[in-house]
């Protein structure tokens, strides 16, 4: 069995970076079984054992891994083995992308239907990490991470982007104030918004892509159709991943995880 899906090749092998899946853990219930948030009500001691299990499949130091609080806003940190970790259980407070060029430290998103999204210029030495939810991603989460990946030396044609499991449009039905959002989001890049789906369930709504939005971001930031990979699973409706919208808010969470390989 496979706790994680391992992007180290596409990353070159100089960066290790994957997407853990919901088997291969220890949790129970709603939370069965590798849960990996520590907010979400499981039992603390499971997601202890769960993010063991996770770092040792990764060859890391659990210690070493570094999670942003995630309020579903803009903004980054840069981070290094020295940053306080003010947020609630040891993460960096107010953050949903992180960004480093220390090998010491390994970055991760959590998500349960929001695009959990790894960065890397393996040539530079910069990695990056963001949790893009509809408030996220149409905010701008994603040319920020870029934004500080190029302040420490990163450069957009070289960046590699994974798209990890994430609600998809044959399950992400939205009202108006989220397309509004997205149009707005779309005016900023210049781009025509896609035309959604109309949802079937209830009149107003549409079934939204947001990985799409993701995408469209990213080739309009300058990073080049071949360097964005996308895992193209859902997490409502194929098996395999915890998601927060199937579930009625009672759901673990999967992690994103990247470090830089010294
Ligand atoms: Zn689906």
């Amino acid at each position: 069995m496979t706790r994680l899906i391992l992007l180290d090749q596409w990353l070159l092998n100089k960066v290790s970076g994957g997407f853990s899946r919901r088997d291969g853990g220890v949790s129970q219930g709603v939370y069965r079984s590798l849960n990996v948030g520590f907010h979400v009500g499981d039992d603390a001691s499971h997601v202890v054992e769960n993010r063991l299990l996770l770092a040792r499949d990764m060859g890391i130091d659990v210690n070493n891994i570094v999670f942003g609080e995630q309020i579903h806003s803009n903004q980054v940190e840069i981070v290094t083995k020295d940053t306080v970790r003010s947020g609630p259980f040891d993460s960096i407070a107010k953050a949903d992308g992180l960004v480093t060029s220390d090998p010491s430290i390994a970055l991760g998103v959590l998500t349960a239907d929001c695009v959990p999204l790894l960065f890397a210029d393996a040539g530079a030495g910069v990695i990056g990490v963001a949790h893009a939810g509809w408030r996220g991603a149409t905010s701008g989460i994603i040319s920020e991470v870029i934004a500080n990946m190029v302040l420490l030396g990163g450069l957009q044609e070289r960046i590699r982007v994974a798209i990890g499991p994430a609600i998809r449009s044959c399950c992400y039905e939205v009202d108006t104030p989220v397309i509004r959002a997205a149009r707005v989001a779309y005016d900023r890049m210049g781009r025509h918004m896609p035309s959604w789906q109309k949802s079937t369930i209830h009149t107003g709504t549409v079934m939204m892509d947001l990985p799409r939005i993701c995408h469209d971001e990213l080739r309009t930031l300058g990073i080049v159709e071949e360097h964005i990979l996308d895992t193209a699973i859902c997490t409502s409706c194929m098996p395999g991943s915890f998601s927060h919208r199937r579930d009625f808010g009672q759901s673990g969470r999967q992690a994103g995880l990247i470090r830089l390989r010294g």
